[in-house]
C-alpha cells in the first residue's frame, strides 16, 4: 500500500490510489513507520524481507506512530480486518498482531474492540 524507495536524502514514497481513499490516517502512520523502519533501521527492503527483520520493521515503527500521537490499538484491530494472508516474507497477519500487541502490552480485548470499530469504517466505505 505504501513504498518507499531510495535513500533517507533522496527517497519517494508512493501510495497505493485505491488504498489511500480508504485506510484511515491512524493506520497510514503505522504503514509509514514500518516502511522508513526499513530504511532507517537497516532491515533490508519490505519486498525481501523474512518475518524476524518484519517484526523490528514493526516494532520499530509503530515507536515512530505513537510517538507521534497514533494508536496502536486501533492500527492492529484495523490490521485484524485484513485477509489474513501468509506469506515467506512476511510470516501470518494474525501472528504478527499477536506478536506486535504483546511487545507492547496491548489487552486483546482492546485490539478486538478496535477489529469491530473497523469493520464498521470498512462497511461504510
Ligand atoms: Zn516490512
Amino acid at each position: 500500500m505504501v513504498t518507499i524507495r531510495g535513500t533517507l536524502e533522496n527517497c519517494t514514497i508512493t501510495l497505493h490510489p485505491v488504498a489511500a481513499q480508504k485506510v484511515p490516517p491512524n493506520t497510514w502512520a503505522f504503514l509509514f513507520g514500518h516502511e522508513f523502519a526499513h530504511l532507517v533501521e537497516s532491515l533490508g527492503t519490505h519486498s525481501a524481507t523474512n518475518p524476524a527483520n518484519d517484526l523490528k520493521a514493526d516494532i520499530a515503527g509503530a515507536r515512530y506512530a505513537m510517538a507521534a500521537g497514533y494508536r496502536i490499538e486501533a492500527f492492529l484491530g484495523w490490521v485484524l480486518t485484513e485477509p489474513d494472508k501468509q506469506t515467506d516474507s512476511h510470516g501470518s497477519l494474525e501472528k504478527r498482531v499477536k506478536a506486535i500487541s504483546a511487545h507492547f502490552g496491548v489487552p486483546q480485548s482492546a485490539v478486538q474492540g478496535e477489529a469491530r470499530r473497523a469493520s464498521n469504517y470498512r462497511a461504510a466505505r
